[in-house]
């Protein structure tokens, strides 16, 4: 009896969360009663696939064979129940395919016949199967503002990777891009909490459908990295990050807690410490906010080695064991790439030795399970590749088209230079100019990023798209030199000579996490150098940003007529840029962070009072292009901006709206942006924040209205005492420029 109320008492718990299957939970209630203690541990556990890969003499067999002698060691010996892709290359998708299958099959015959859950890191696109389409990076996404483009983008993303037979992406990152220098603010949707949020939602909603369950056509999401992982003090990635839990709370947690909302059905932990503590033994973090306050029901994985690196890295566990116990008992569910099995060994003998429980044990594994069952991974642990006719079909190329074109942010365009009127001789040339390595940046079917090798006719560089536009004999090109080494200058010059334009290609090569650290910056001095012998040509010079965060180039943007910050947008982004500089797409991206103008003066847009320049006079706030600023080939008026009240009370939301009219020439969109400032509060107030933002399109002479509703619970913030609440006061509020204020009365005494 005992024993069965013991097997109840874990449903018992989460059903009062709700929203929980009872047929589910019943179906893992009988599996964990017949498993033994290594069957659970195993499925605790995530190797690696390139442990599972055949190799002579050290390297690996083409193409990635499995090896069925550590295949069978790793399934039917340690039980394990989830493999990971290593981004070492991309595999077409019929291997994939195979290579799923033999797993699955492996698993099946097990006693139990639980399906392995295989994850891969499909970021922008499923980026690991040959042929499939590549959509912008994250933070190219944000620009678009459109919630919409992120989910639609996402659901292709989740079809293609089902059809390679994978369920499960470790996407959306939904830290936030604070902090320019980190590698990774271009996987991020940018620096504000509420852009991260909604962007981060329509993604996860567009990964997995609207359902608990997912169908054959969508994938489980990863939120990730759970939490504080954006801010290192250094810069660098995977360094200490120094975080009070009320600014935690106020802007790294919302995006986790909606994406949570929104039903993700699994979170990765953050690599890195914060205030002293790895993430990885913080429970605070993992089990009071994520399990309980936010009512998290998927399961928590560890990233990448990072429980071994509790002791190898972190200095806070003696050894391997007591990283395993220390890391489980705070709350992590799943183990990435314990690289041998001693993970396995170290958790049955910690529960052997009563320093792990059964029920954290139990609690876990019933996690995993759950998202296994809700996959459909039971019923159809492979589905059929007959299901997948539009895998990397031209409907999904046009489709990326469509949401490249919304990413691209015009930031310049001096005496209308753009766009460029035909028959004009235009020289292409820069680092990045004849790189598709450059527009696609890290996880591109290599974890650094390198699809240089792809042949597929639609896939064109920057230079090869503006000769499809513009026509062969108007188009030259020249290096002009590489990301961070000088090349031949002197051929550069006398073409830039001959040329009546020169469209000057910067910015990054790819790379991703640790090994795109830098230490400056500033665009490196090779590419400020072929800029400024550009200059001195005097030819118009358009300026195309490829760059995977914002890199100083307040030296050379005074003499580029115009500026384009194309990010990393993908597979179509030559075509794309092409047809900017053509005229054919209006430019319609906004910036999804602060562009900085100085490497050491680094101010997000919600910044402080106190970083005000006309406070700071040296150094304030600053900007070479602020957060939200993108320009059109139209113009934009803004007028009337009404509110319903100019009292907003505790129990009733004001409706806020806005006219916008194309007083331009071009069909154009735009992304609406409402600010609000509170302007006296217990905390210092941010100067503004993004309190909403819809996308609309405009024909020349058309006037849209945009309504925005804002309840008094959007104003709320984290006091002193971690509590959200929103203090009675006056408001500012701002639409494209125009300005009104409110009251709110927490009662309402009408
Ligand atoms: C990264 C994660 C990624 C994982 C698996 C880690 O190094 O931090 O973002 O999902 O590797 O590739």
């Amino acid at each position: 009896l005992i024993n069965i109320l013991l097997l109840l008492l874990p449903a018992a718990i989460f059903a009062q969360g709700g929203k929980l299957n009872t047929v589910t939970e019943k179906k893992i209630d009988k599996l964990l009663a017949s498993m033994t203690i290594q069957e659970k541990v195993g499925q605790m556990t995530q190797i690696a696939v390139e442990s599972l890969l055949k190799t002579t003499s050290g390297h690996l067999v083409e193409p990635n064979e499995l090896d069925l002698e550590k295949l069978t060691r790793c399934i039917k010996t340690y039980k394990v129940g989830s493999i990971l892709n290593i981004g070492d290359r991309a595999q077409t998708i019929e291997n994939w395919r195979q290579r799923i299958a033999t797993i699955q099959q492996m698993a099946l015959s097990e006693r139990l016949k639980i399906p392995v859950l295989y994850g891969i890191d499909a970021i922008h696109g499923n980026n690991y199967t040959l042929n499939a389409v590549m959509f912008p990076q994250q933070i190219a996404q944000a620009a678009t503002f459109n919630r919409e483009l992120v989910k639609k983008g996402a659901a292709i993303t989740a079809y293609e990777t089902r059809a390679s037979f994978i369920p499960w992406t470790f996407s959306p990152v939904l830290d936030l891009g604070r902090r320019p220098q980190w590698p990774r603010i271009y996987e991020t949707f940018g620096e504000d909490p509420y852009l991260v949020s909604e962007l981060g939602k329509a993604m996860v909603t567009g990964y997995q459908g609207n359902d608990a369950a997912i169908d054959k056509y969508h994938i489980a999401a990863c939120l990730k990295h759970y939490m504080g992982y954006s801010m290192p003090l250094s810069g660098h990635d995977r360094t200490p990050a120094w975080i009070p839990e009320r600014e935690l709370r106020e802007y790294f947690l919302p995006s986790f807690a909606t994406a949570v909302k929104a039903g993700a059905k699994t979170v990765m932990v953050n690599s890195a410490e914060i205030n002293g503590v790895p993430v990885h033994i913080n429970k605070h973090i993992l089990t009071d906010i994520l399990k309980n306050e936010l009512q998290f029901k998927g399961f928590a994985l560890s990233d990448w080695q990072d429980i071994q690196f509790l002791y190898q890295r972190h200095h806070v566990a003696k050894d391997d064991k007591e990283a395993v116990m220390m890391a489980i008992n705070a709350g992590i569910d799943m183990s990435m790439v314990p690289v041998d099995y001693t993970f396995c060994d170290d958790l049955v003998a910690l529960v052997k030795e009563h320093k792990v429980t059964m029920a954290r044990i139990d609690d876990a594994v019933r996690r995993i399970l759950r998202v296994k069952i809700e996959l459909g991974l039971f019923e159809d642990p492979i589905v059929s590749a007959n299901n997948y006719p539009e895998f990397g079909s031209v409907v999904h190329q046009k489709a990326n088209d469509e949401i490249t074109a919304e990413c691209i942010t015009l930031l310049k365009n001096q005496n209308n230079l753009l766009p460029l009127t035909t028959g004009k001789k235009i020289l292409v040339t820069g680092p990045a100019a004849n790189s598709m390595r450059a527009l696609n940046g890290g996880w591109s079917r290599k974890w650094q990023g390198d699809n240089s090798n792809e042949t597929e006719q639609d896939k064109n560089t920057i230079y090869k798209a503006i000769q499809n536009v513009f026509g062969t004999a108007n188009v030259d090109y020249a290096e002009g030199s590489r990301f961070t080494e000088q090349t031949d200058l002197g051929t550069t010059i006398s073409k830039a000579k001959n040329a009546d334009v020169i469209i000057l290609c910067l910015g990054e090569n790819s790379y991703a996490e640790t090994p795109g650290n830098i230490n400056d910056l500033t665009l490196p001095t090779a590419q400020i150098e072929l800029a400024t012998a550009l200059k001195a040509t005097g030819k118009p010079i358009v300026l195309i940003l490829t760059e995977g965060r914002p890199r100083i180039v307040s030296a050379i943007e005074p003499y580029c007529e115009a500026v384009i910050q194309a990010y990393l947008p993908g597979n179509s982004g030559g075509n794309v840029l092409a047809g900017v500089l053509a005229g054919k797409i209006n430019p319609s991206g906004k910036l999804p962070y602060t562009y900085p103008r100085y490497p050491n003066s680094l101010h997000n847009y919600y910044r402080k009072y106190t970083e005000e320049l006309s406070i700071d006079v040296n150094a304030g706030y600053n900007p070479q292009w602020e957060f939200g600023y993108g320009l059109s080939y139209t113009s934009f008026k803004y007028s009337n901006l009404k509110l319903s009240r100019n009292k907003l009370t505790g129990d009733k939301p004001i409706n806020i709206t806005v006219d916008i009219t194309n007083t331009g020439n071009y069909t154009g969109k735009e992304a609406v942006l409402l600010f609000v400032s509170d302007l006296v509060a217990s905390i210092t107030p941010e100067v503004k924040r993004l309190r909403g933002f819809e996308k609309i399109s405009l024909d020349p002479g058309e006037t849209k209205t945009v309504t925005f509703i804002i309840a008094a619970s959007q104003l709320s913030f984290i006091n002193n005492n971690l509590k959200r609440v929103t203090e009675p006061g006056d408001f500012m509020l701002s639409v494209g420029g125009l300005k009104t204020g409110f009251t709110y009365l927490p009662i309402n005494k009408n």
